[in-house]
């Protein structure tokens, strides 16, 4: 047999070159409202290019084992579907290859789902909409010419990449894209809220799976028997496959990079104890089970952006009705403030609380929008508008909002024509 044997020399000549990349709308961070706002301005006929930091698509989506979709209905025992766009194809698409667990009704429903489906929804959206990718891609510099954002310096593994586009969309969870450019952004002012560790555990028997009531009472007496820091979590079962997603670390998550490192270590050895803990205090139902997979750190809430408008927890009780609504949501205030406990306080059945479209637009910027877990709000807003319903209209939000400014400003779009767009995330009651 001939094997394949020729080589060449190649050598790095001159200076290492910059790939440049044109296009209508970047959008930096690929988790679920970047895609949604990546697979949005495709549809819309707009030349994307999204990237990532990560070498895969989907952020913490399907990358930090997240698994269970908030906020996409309304509360109580008949709901009805806030967020459409990309949330429609993803729940057809996934239900037909049985890749989705409801919990209807009850005081909110949610829907769990398999993050490797997931995953490859997302991958087909993006290749079948003709979006641009940079994997691996790291936001390293924001080049602005007095209120535009004019290009976008990427580091890959490759080597470097400028992007220049109309329109940018930060959907980075930390607003590195607004950071890098200048722009004030916001920080919780007393002391962080804090990220978790997911786990997926298999082998675990469905019969003896215990309340979710019980297992927090249960884990309040004697969590901290096992060296537990957290001590109110979840473990969620996916029906039928014997499957259960664990949310029960607490883990600070700095924009450090070496304490963050350090505090992800710190968040694998929590769920050790985690482990511990569901074998020894319910042998009956995790006795044989076996860790399948552990998340990437799971973020909740760093840094976002100072908007147009601040999105007050009074605005979100009251469920104000803003004109320029974008979003829409009755998710629990659900707020990770303390390394012990969660602060949850729930909503009534017919409640609802609307995003408006200041709270993702720097006042500064006139073509740059903020999605997802960064948009401006306070830190118990957020808690609550952070769930992955409103990330996904966040994201098909800011996609219209380019799509309309074109070359112009975001703060001057018709906003009644956006609100035509908007009409299933924001209006639609079946
Ligand atoms: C542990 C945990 C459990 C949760 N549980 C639920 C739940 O059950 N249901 C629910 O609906 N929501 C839940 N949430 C909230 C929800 O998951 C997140 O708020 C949501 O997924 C955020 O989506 P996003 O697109 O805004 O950001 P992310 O998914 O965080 O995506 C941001 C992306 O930006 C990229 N990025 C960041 N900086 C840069 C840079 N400088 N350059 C290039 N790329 C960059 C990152 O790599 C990342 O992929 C949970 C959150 C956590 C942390």
């Amino acid at each position: 047999m001939n094997l394949k044997t020729a080589t060449r020399i190649v050598q790095r000549d001159g200076a290492p070159q910059t790939q440049r990349l044109q296009a209508d709308i970047c959008v930096v961070g690929a988790g679920i409202s970047g895609i949604s706002a990546a697979v949005e301005a495709a549809r819309l006929g707009r030349k994307v290019v999204l990237v990532d930091g990560l070498p895969a698509l989907g952020g913490q989506a399907v990358n930090s084992l997240i698994g269970t979709f908030c906020g996409l209905f309304s509360n109580g025992p008949d709901p009805y579907q806030f967020t459409h766009g990309i949330a429609d194809d993803i729940l057809r698409d996934l239900a037909a290859r049985e890749a989705l667990n409801y919990r209807w009704g009850g005081d909110w429903t949610t829907v769990m789902y398999d993050e490797v489906a997931l995953s490859r929804w997302v991958e087909d959206a993006v290749y079948r909409e003709g979006v641009t990718v940079i994997l691996g891609g790291v936001l390293r510099r924001a080049g602005r010419d007095g209120r535009r954002i004019t290009e976008l310096d990427i580091a890959t593994r490759y080597g470097d990449v400028t992007i220049e586009a109309e329109g940018f969309i930060d959907a980075t969870g930390d607003a590195a894209l607004a950071w890098l450019a200048g722009l004030p952004c916001r920080e919780p002012e007393d002391g962080p809220v804090y990220g978790t560790q997911m786990l997926v555990l298999e082998g675990v028997n469905e019969d003896h799976h215990p309340p979710r009531e019980a297992m927090t009472a249960r884990l309040g007496e004697k969590g901290r028997e096992y060296g537990m820091v957290r001590v109110d979590g979840f473990s969620f079962l996916f029906s039928g496959r014997g499957i259960a997603l664990i949310n029960m670390t607490h883990v600070e998550t700095p924009l450090e990079p070496v304490a963050a490192s350090a505090r992800a270590l710190e968040g694998k050895a929590q769920t050790d104890k985690v482990v511990d803990f569901l074998k020894a205090e319910y042998p009956a139902a995790f006795g044989d089970a076996r860790v399948r997979a552990y998340g990437f750190p799971g973020i909740r809430q760093t840094r976002w952006i100072v908007g147009a408008h601040h999105l007050t927890v009074d605005e979100v009780r009251a469920g104000k009705k803003f004109d320029d609504a974008v979003a829409r949501c009755a998710w629990a205030i659900e707020l990770h403030d303390k390394p012990d406990s969660i602060v949850w306080e729930s909503f009534a059945h017919d409640h609802v609380h609307y995003v408006p479209l200041g709270c993702l637009t720097p006042p500064d910027a006139d073509n740059l929008l903020a999605v997802g877990r960064c948009i401006d709000a306070d830190v118990s807003a957020l808690s609550s508008v952070r769930v992955m319903g409103p990330c996904i209209a966040t994201g098909a939000a800011a996609a219209h909002a380019l799509d309309l400014a074109g070359s112009g400003s975001v703060h001057q779009i018709d906003r009644a024509a956006l609100r035509e767009r908007l009409y299933d995330n924001v209006d639609r009651t079946d």
